[in-house]
């Protein structure tokens, strides 16, 4: 927003004493985050709880020179006051006001669960498409609302707010504020029913924010919600999902099996998504995102590839005791204004005097040449003494911090510098993007090393490779899949390794895992398998060469080179569908393929394909299958250009149980983990990866005495437990306490019991005579993570790729 002074008092009818020309482009409302003074104005809100005036003259102290409030508590000097009949009201007809100057596209969330997940992940799918703005937090109420749609401006093509309520009669309010063209209802649950009647009534009153919604996209598991809109809005287009078929949007498949994609029917067409997290909350925001999207007619794959990108919501703030009697509050989840904001306030309850910041670059959203200003005032407020600013946007801006002010291209360097080590008895806030990994600068400066680490024997991994290469001709190119931050084994560390080594190609999903690679030295070729749209620039900066599955993606990809003036040939790689059933080009589309490859800039490394069952030879009709329809349209292709890119379809197994068919080159991930499908293979391999931790604490249980929450282990005669640090946050399934998994002392096996909490678990050791400090095996030999993801009751992909980030990762080499 940005008013002055005088409309500020006609729009919302109230009276102004003072300057009637002061810019106001902020309204804040807690004298405790006000941050920036600068065209700030201070709302006093009276409830019926509270009254905000006796912040008044604290927000003068910090600077504030408008204050808005229903009384004039005292004349001072410099300060404008407009003094307004009702608090709430004021911001509300404000905020009505301002929203109606604009004309850009809204969605309303309300519900009683999943609101801010679905705001978040509907954020992420669609800023880079429409200039989009969402209410930062999850505000609830009344007033939460109102400054949020204050923070529209021309630019915004898009409104996402979220709408909560928690008694009778407030949704008219808000509704007449705000209303969506497209509403959704997310879960309804019991939350705040106590304030109503019954169900019916908490669903209508959330119900009233669709009055004037054109579209409604509800969650029609809840019979009741089903009928009450039907009935109410049956003249509106209303779309259902959930996880019950009646639904217009509902998953077919059998979602629990982490080794199938989803199948979600959507109205009559079917759509395979690839959903790694499996529970229903998860499931029902993906539908829900799906269905907005498809509002907004995104093509399947565009879908698809959204939804492989979306992160979690869940913010970390941590503080952890550092060395040298630091504090480190650590904040490297995400970073935008609004959780920086957040970070300044939380890092003022501490009482620190001293304070360093380590900042990186923005990565997401605004205008640079706005936003650092912006950073930088609001930083410069906080006194630091230090700051070490992580990437080229912000180091470009250093002169805009009051600070003894550092510059750094990348978290390593930082950690390299010996500044870092001379911070003594401070507060050290770490506020980065994820990108960034300054969690890697926690790790630096954190007082205690965590005692669970994931080993990867860098060597056992040549090892596994070399393997399956006896297979293999020797002529054949063997592509590393080192997707997924190395199938979770570390980042760099092993495809640095494998470079050393020679290996012919590497393989990501994404261009960032690309980026990484290629920031951290790595020269070899790199196969970007999920090229999102809005990486195209990087890839092709990185020098990175993307999988091309689709026209689209080809034209796109296409006029991305013409933008960036690319003269030479670029290098990509053809993904052709062949039973799979996920990405790739289809039979049929080949000879247009053919055509439009001829006319662009492009030169085709290679072409490829992807087995969906070489693991299992009861599907080798199907698979024989694949292969042949690979061979044959490929070969095609190849008699279409002038040229022979190389061609490869076998994953590990693949080159176990076909290695007739390994074309011109391989590409191995699992197997070189140590993991095979046939015994005969599995048995020269070596174990890569060991999951392992020490014990923590061993105590003697009695007969009748209870271990962990809710006592879910009872023992019924003396025993001693021991417990480890390491819990669900680690990656470790909740599934597996309570006996259903072991982990290994001295190469026998104990098990798990009671509940797994977050950062620990407990084992029953009987009398086995372990010590505390010694060392523990969750995965290795004893278990194997076979076992041990039959424990979980998945695949040792999903073990692998679930330890978590906080799990050191140590590398053996000799
Ligand atoms: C992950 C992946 C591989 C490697 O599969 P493994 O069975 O783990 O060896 C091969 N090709 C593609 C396209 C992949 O995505």
């Amino acid at each position: 927003m940005n008013y002055t002074t005088k409309e500020i008092a006609e729009i919302t009818n109230s009276t102004l004493i003072g300057d009637d020309k002061l810019a106001v482009k902020n309204i804040a409302f807690d004298s405790r985050t006000i941050f920036s003074t600068l065209n700030t104005a201070f709302l006093a809100i009276n409830t019926s709880k509270n009254s905000g005036e006796k912040y008044i003259q604290s927000a003068i102290e910090k600077g504030v020179g408008v204050i808005i409030s229903e009384h004039q508590i005292a004349e001072i000097k410099n300060v404008t006051w407009i003094l307004v009949k009702d608090s709430v009201k004021f911001i509300q007809d404000l905020a009505r006001y301002h929203l109606r100057r604009f004309h850009l596209k809204t969605i309303g969330i309300t519900g009683s669960n999943g609101k801010t997940i679905v705001k978040e992940w509907l954020y992420q799918s669609l800023f880079d498409e429409l200039k989009t703005v969402k209410s930062p937090k999850s505000f609830n109420s009344q007033i939460g609302l109102p400054i949020s749609l204050l923070e529209i401006n021309e630019k915004h093509q898009l409104g996402i707010f979220e709408v909560g309520i928690s008694k009778p009669g407030e949704m008219e309010i808000l509704e007449e504020i705000f209303s969506p063209k497209i509403g959704i209802l997310t879960h309804i649950g019991s939350a705040h029913i106590s304030n109503f009647e019954n169900e019916s009534e908490l669903i209508l009153e959330k119900l009233k924010l669709f009055k004037d919604s054109e579209t409604i996209i509800f969650n029609g598991d809840n019979d009741l919600v089903f009928n009450i809109i039907n009935n109410l809005y049956s003249t509106k287009k209303l779309i259902s999902f959930g996880l019950k078929e009646h639904n217009d949007i509902f998953n077919k498949s059998n979602w629990k099996d982490k080794n199938v994609d989803l199948i979600i029917q959507y109205f009559d067409e079917e759509i395979s998504v690839p959903v790694q997290q499996r529970d229903e909350a998860t499931l029902s925001n993906v539908l829900c995102v799906i269905a907005v999207l498809k509002e907004f007619n995104f093509a399947n794959e565009k879908i698809i590839a959204k939804l492989n990108a979306l992160k979690s919501v869940e913010m970390r703030l941590e503080s952890v005791n550092g060395l040298r009697n630091n504090l480190i509050i650590n904040d490297s989840f995400n970073l935008d204004l609004d959780s920086l904001k957040i970070a300044y306030q939380f890092i003022n309850e501490y009482n620190k005097s001293e304070k360093t910041l380590i900042l990186t670059d923005f990565v997401e959203g605004k205008d640079s040449d706005k936003l650092y200003p912006e950073v930088a005032e609001l930083t410069n407020q906080q006194n630091f003494k230090k700051i070490f600013l992580i990437g080229q946007e912000i180091s470009k801006r250093q002169k805009l911090f009051n600070a003894e002010t550092y510059t750094f291209s990348n978290t390593q360097e930082l950690i390299d510098n010996h500044q870092l080590n001379q911070i003594e008895n401070e507060l050290i806030l770490l506020k980065g993007a994820r990108k960034f990994e300054i969690e890697k600068v926690k790790n630096h400066l954190e007082l205690q090393k965590h005692d669970t680490v994931l080993e990867v024997n860098l060597n056992a991994i040549l090892h596994n490779i070399n393997v399956h290469k006896s297979l293999l001709k020797p002529e054949t190119k063997i592509m590393a899949m080192v997707k997924a931050y190395s199938y979770g084994l570390g980042g760099y560390e092993v495809a640095e390794f494998l470079q050393h080594h020679h290996i012919d190609y590497l393989g990501v999903a994404y261009a960032d895992e690309g980026v990484d690679l290629r920031k951290n030295g790595i020269t070899s070729p790199i196969m970007v398998m999920n090229p999102e749209q809005h990486s195209y620039d990087i890839i092709i900066d990185y020098n990175l060469e993307p999988e091309i599955y689709s026209f689209r993606v080809l034209e796109l990809f296409n006029e991305q080179l013409k933008m960036k003036g690319i003269q030479h040939k670029y290098p990509i790689h053809i993904k052709l569908e062949t039973g799979m059933h996920r990405l790739g080009f289809k039979t049929d589309e080949t000879s247009d393929l053919i055509e439009k490859l001829n006319s662009m800039n492009v030169k085709v490394e290679s072409i490829f394909s992807h087995l969906s069952s070489s693991d299992d030879l009861s599907e080798k009709d199907y698979t024989l299958e694949q292969i042949s329809t690979f061979d044959r349209n490929s070969a095609k292709l190849i008699s279409g250009l002038n040229y022979k890119p190389i061609r490869h379809i076998l994953n590990t197994s693949g080159i176990v149980n076909y290695s007739d068919y390994q074309f011109d080159m391989v590409r191995i991930g699992i197997g070189m983990v140590g993991i095979s499908s046939s015994p005969q293979v599995k048995k020269q391999l070596q174990n890569a990866v060991t999951f392992k931790t020490v014990i923590s604490q061993i105590s003697e249980l009695h007969s009748g005495e209870s271990v962990g929450y809710n006592r879910r282990f009872q023992s019924d005669e003396e025993t001693r437990i021991a417990t480890i640090p390491v819990g669900y946050a680690d990656g470790i399934p909740r599934l597996i306490g309570n006996k259903v998994g072991s982990v290994g002392i001295n190469n026998i096996k104990f098990p798990i019991v009671g509940n797994v909490c977050m950062d620990m678990m407990m084992l029953n050791i009987g009398n086995f005579p372990a010590k505390e400090g010694d060392e523990v095996i969750i995965f290795n030999a004893n278990p194997t993570l076979e076992e041990f993801a039959e424990y979980c009751k998945t695949i040792p992909y999903e073990v692998l790729t679930s330890i978590s980030r906080r799990v050191k990762r140590i590398y053996i080499k000799d």
